[in-house]
């Protein structure tokens, strides 16, 4: 599968062209011209409740939803909770205040298939009076085993011919608990030779003595999702079942349980699901990563979760502009997740405020600012954005400035602070190295000791003289002290299943991909900093809130993103011409 990445010439949000259509779009607008669904454009998002939204379901959810508002339809949320051993009520509720965060809204729309148990139970015994589906005492192995392959064909089970009446017999027994777990099922009487293999008598139930989160120990034989999916976008009358590539040789069953029931037909669309690089987007693999420990919760920001995400502090608007720009296509493909976090920047550079945050800190002392002394200068709160004004922030003698800034020998092409040079504190002054102290034992830079220029407050030098450094700093005094959090990619390598044959994808998580800090410095107008809200740390990236662990008193920031440089490097090796 190709890597693709942002394409200046794709990238059609940030022109003034209408917004962006695909094929799914002109489908419907074919079928709008013709009156097929008299112009009702109708569709659902319908998750199973097996686990927590990723954001391969946003995209299903972002082309649903959008859908329907882009023509003025309606979009239901329903949970497919046909299978009562992997669902659980708290996936329920995550679901539901994912897809809102996202900033969709189901109305009134909220459906369960577990609301269709009876009628699909009535529509079963609708087939079996029609000579259409019978009750088989194979158990899953052999009827797995009697099923062939795609170049033979399969094995009529040996209790296909029963007469309607044993059938409709066995089948209210199973539904009245007469039978243990796996005993029988019932299977569509299609077709054991058909090319599909879907098409060779598939199970439509299976007995399963167990608790459902909304119908209890009302039920013990439980529908297959294939046998609920078609017939609920029935009852529900949606226009467009839009669904992944996968379900694509399934749709002949759809069709045919319809069919054999006369029912309304809906019609379904497939689009290619979502693959990004450097993480998984699989329910399975996600509980799995949640129950080893390998991430602290479904809700860790290094998650591909929506709550992951969002706890990492993206936006539901730069999730939402991610999903438009990687468009919707046929054809399966790996999204470069760089695209994903350019859209955030993208969005926060827009309405994130500026403030000064050292992550690293190393001491100055203002040698000639008067001890005791304070004063609060002015500094923009978003360059982007002018309605967001200026704030104070405190400058006193002791500063702290990113220890990174600082380097004894600088480099060529290094213009910040160095001994005998001069460099402009944002939004405050000229300052000039005078001396380095060290650790006597380590030989570690412990402090600097530096000179200011009061002629150059608020960063200008009257006389015209240039620095070509501005670097960021704190007041050592009036800062907060923060813990921060830096995340890098779950996986090390973009394709996680790229792995040495008896390994499988977590041999490629990164283990660096958290790095704690703890003993960072923010300016005080951070104090009162609300969970969840969302800053640039000058220079270095987006951070927000924890909305979790992040206390007054004990302020905790998530990186979301860091600035452009990974981006412009990125970019940058895009322009090389290839080899
Ligand atoms: P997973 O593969 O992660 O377990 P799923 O398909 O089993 O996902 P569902 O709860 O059935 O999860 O998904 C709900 C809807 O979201 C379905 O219509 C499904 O096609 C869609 N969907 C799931 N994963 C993706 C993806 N990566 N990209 C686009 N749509 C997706
Ligand atoms: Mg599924």
């Amino acid at each position: 599968m190709e890597t693709r990445r942002p394409d200046k010439a794709n990238d059609r949000t940030s022109k003034e062209t209408p917004s962006p259509s695909h094929f799914i779009h002109a489908i419907i607008e074919e079928d709008n011209k013709t009156g097929k669904f008299s112009g009702r454009v109708h569709t659902r998002f319908p998750p199973e409740p097996n686990g927590y939204l990723h954001i391969g379901h946003a995209k299903s959810i972002c082309l649903n939803f959008g859908t329907a508002a882009r023509y003025g339809g309606k979009c239901n949320l329903r949970f497919d909770d046909t299978n009562p051993v992997k669902e659980d009520i708290e996936y329920v509720e995550s679901i539901q205040e994912d897809v809102r965060w996202l900033g969709f809204d189901w109305d009134d729309r909220m459906y369960y298939a577990s609301d269709y148990f009876e009628q699909l139970y009535r529509w079963a015994e609708q087939l079996i009076k029609a000579g259409k589906a019978y009750v088989c005492d194979l158990s899953a192995d052999e009827v797995r085993e009697t099923r062939g392959t795609l170049t033979a064909p399969g094995k009529e089970s040996p209790y296909r011919n029963r007469s309607v009446e044993e059938n409709l017999d066995l089948f209210r027994r199973m539904r009245a608990g007469e039978f243990p777990d796996g005993a029988r099922t019932l299977r569509a009487k299609i077709d054991m030779a058909h090319p599909n293999l879907n098409m060779r008598d598939p199970v439509m139930y299976r007995i399963l003595h167990a608790e459902h989160h909304r119908t209890g120990n009302q039920w013990c034989i439980y529908s297959m999702y294939d046998w609920a999916h078609g017939q609920s976008d029935s009852i529900e009358r949606i226009t467009h079942s839009i669904c992944t590539l996968e379900f694509e040789n399934h749709q002949p069953l759809y069709d045919w349980y319809i069919q054999q029931l006369g029912i309304y037909a809906p019609q379904q669309i497939e689009f290619a699901r979502l693959n990004l690089t450097y993480t998984v987007l699989s329910k399975r693999r996600l509980i799995q990563l949640v129950q080893e420990k390998q991430v602290s919760g479904w809700d860790d920001p290094r998650m591909p979760t929506i709550c992951g995400f969002r706890r990492r502090g993206y936006t539901p608007e730069s999730i939402r502009n991610f999903c438009e720009r990687i468009g919707v296509s046929k054809y399966d493909g790996v999204i470069d997740m760089s695209w994903l976090e350019e859209s955030l920047r993208e969005d926060l550079n827009k309405r994130a405020p500026r403030v000064m945050a050292v992550l690293y800190p190393l001491k100055v002392v203002i040698d000639n600012y008067p001890e005791g002394q304070t004063e609060a200068l002015e500094a923009v709160n978003n360059p982007e954005d002018p309605a967001a004004g200026t704030r104070k922030v405190p400058f006193a003698r002791l500063l702290y400035i990113e220890r990174d800034d600082f380097r004894e020998e600088p480099p060529k092409d290094f213009f910040r602070l160095a001994p005998g040079r001069e460099v402009r504190l944002r939004w405050a002054y000229f300052i000039k190295c005078v001396n380095v102290v060290k650790d006597p034992k380590t030989g570690e830079v412990v402090e600097l000791h530096c000179t200011y220029d009061p002629a150059t407050r608020g960063g200008n030098a009257p006389d015209g003289r240039k620095v070509k450094g501005t670097i960021h700093w704190v007041s050592a005094s009036h800062s907060r002290p923060a813990e921060v959090r830096l995340y890098d990619h779950l996986f090390l390598k973009p394709d996680p299943d790229d792995v040495p044959e008896g390994k499988d994808y977590r041999a490629n998580l990164n283990p660096n991909s958290l790095l704690v800090l703890k003993n960072c410095r923010v300016e005080p107008s951070l104090a009162a900093a609300a969970p969840g809200s969302r800053f640039q740390f000058e220079r270095q990236g987006y951070f927000c809130v924890d909305s979790k662990d992040s206390k007054p008193g004990a302020l905790v920031f998530n990186r979301s993103v860091a600035l452009r440089d990974t981006w412009a490097k990125i970019e940058k090796a895009q322009q090389k011409p290839k080899k």
